[in-house]
């Protein structure tokens, strides 16, 4: 057995001083029971723990580590910007620089704001659309999680859904009243939600690939289809790629699927392992924003010089020739092992992905929405998050989120994940 003593020590600490030892739910280990690992260090494709345990990593903070841990040229850049100081309050030439990178990508967001995480990104949004459309109403779809902002925290995801949440206590009624939630993957309950509320939906926010109640793809034409739905009924359409965002394809799912969002929020990858969201539109909304219009959003550490140098040298990376033909790779051998293992061992699983994102479903599948996720047998996958970990793999500790890969993963790393595989699944069929 594979020790993790020093990790059970420092959390049984932190338990005392942190609520449930973390500063995030899904570090908590509810999913899958024991306890939480504690990283020491993160090189490449591999985080090493408390205890001296090398483990190769499937989370990448979930998501943001595209290019692998400490990476030496985003470790550079990080270190010569601190040099010059890290926060001034005022601006800095990196911000129009990464904003410049961000609107090549995605040709939607016009105009950029920067701010420090995924769920400011997401509530800012929803202001903007209401701001803009002198509406109230949001529509979200079950199941996609879009950080915890009051209005979004309906129906929520992997999460929430892990502790067995129903919707978040301090979360007044009256606002969660103006949150409709439809099924992902259905455009007519989408119709009907627009139907039953004339004239009063500001916006449909939805990840155009969910990440958040295990990996489910769009099913085709839906993207198309619900932003010809929004037009129609003069709302807009915004598309959370906080998670899909530089990772399933470098312009996202907008490129990767042909869409355009009426707003984008981003996160995770875009602060290259450091504390950045961002949200966007066409000019003539963007410029309802303060300071050229009256809709009121700021921060204190907005368009931080560390986090827009991390960023900026993780997409430099990202654009090198092959580096998504590379993920996309790694993406089709890693299933190919896990979907070997699980027939070996006669055991259900539904393997879906995109590109480097994906989730091991245990059940027949398909996974189309958050019912059919909560399917999966999720005692099997505690036994099989159990078993990787012991032979050196971590997985994000939950069945109803999504794994990442990255570049830095070679193909000795994608054996041992393999084997690690085979041998876990055998364990999950013994039961
Ligand atoms: C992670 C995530 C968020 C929240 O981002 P934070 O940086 O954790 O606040 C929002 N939307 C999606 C789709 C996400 O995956």
């Amino acid at each position: 057995m594979v020790s993790f003593r020093k990790s059970e020590e420092l959390m049984e600490r932190a338990r005392d001083v942190l609520v449930g030892g973390v500063n995030s739910p899904v570090r908590a280990f509810k999913g899958v029971g024991g306890t939480p690992v504690v990283m020491a260090r993160g090189e490449g494709a591999y985080l090493w723990d408390v205890d001296g345990n090398k483990l190769l990593d499937l989370v990448g903070s979930w998501g943001p580590m595209i290019v692998g841990h400490a990476h030496p040229d985003v470790v550079a850049a990080v270190i010569e910007r601190t040099r010059l100081g890290t926060s001034y309050g005022a601006p800095n030439a990196l911000e129009a620089e990464l904003a410049e990178e961000v609107r090549r990508a995605f040709p939607a967001m016009e105009k950029v704001r920067f701010v420090s995480s995924g769920t400011e990104a997401t509530m800012a949004a929803l202001r903007l659309a209401r701001g803009a459309t002198g509406r109230s109403l949001i529509v979200k779809a079950a199941g996609c999680y879009h950080g915890h902002g009051d209005s979004l925290l309906v129906k929520a995801g992997s999460g929430v859904a892990t502790l067995g949440l129903p919707d978040s206590p301090g979360v007044p009624a009256e606002l969660a009243r103006m949150t409709i939630t439809v099924p992902y993957n259905d455009v007519p309950a989408l119709e009907r939600a627009f139907e039953q509320h004339k004239d009063a939906i500001a916006a449909f926010i939805v990840e155009p690939v969910v990440g958040n109640m295990g990996l489910v793809p769009p099913q085709d034409g839906y993207l198309k289809a619900i932003k010809e739905v929004c037009n129609r009924h003069g709302a807009l359409l915004i598309l959370d790629e906080v998670m899909t965002g530089f990772r399933v394809a470098y312009g996202g799912a907008q490129e990767r699927y042909g869409v355009r969002a009426d707003i984008v929020t981003l996160g995770k990858i875009i602060g290259g392992g450091l504390p950045v969201g961002a949200y966007g539109a066409g000019k003539a909304l963007m410029g309802k924003v303060a300071p050229e219009g009256p809709i009121y959003q700021a921060g204190t550490l907005s368009g931080n010089p560390l986090a827009m140098a991390a960023g900026l040298t993780t997409l430099k990376l990202l654009r090198a020739p092959g580096a998504y033909q590379k993920l996309e790779r790694t993406g089709a051998t890693v299933q190919q092992g896990l979907e070997d293992a699980a027939r070996k061992a006669g055991i259900d699983l539904c393997v879906q992905r995109v590109g480097s994102m994906f989730t091991a479903f245990f059940q027949q599948g398909p996974v189309r929405n958050e019912d059919d996720a909560l399917k999966s047998d999720r005692k099997r996958f505690g036994v099989f998050f159990h078993a990787m970990l012991q032979r050196g793999v971590y997985l994000a500790p939950s069945q109803l989120e999504a794994a990442f890969l990255s570049l830095a993963m070679s193909d000795a790393d994608l054996k041992l994940l393999a084997d690690a595989a085979a041998e876990s699944m055998a364990v999950v069929a013994r039961g």
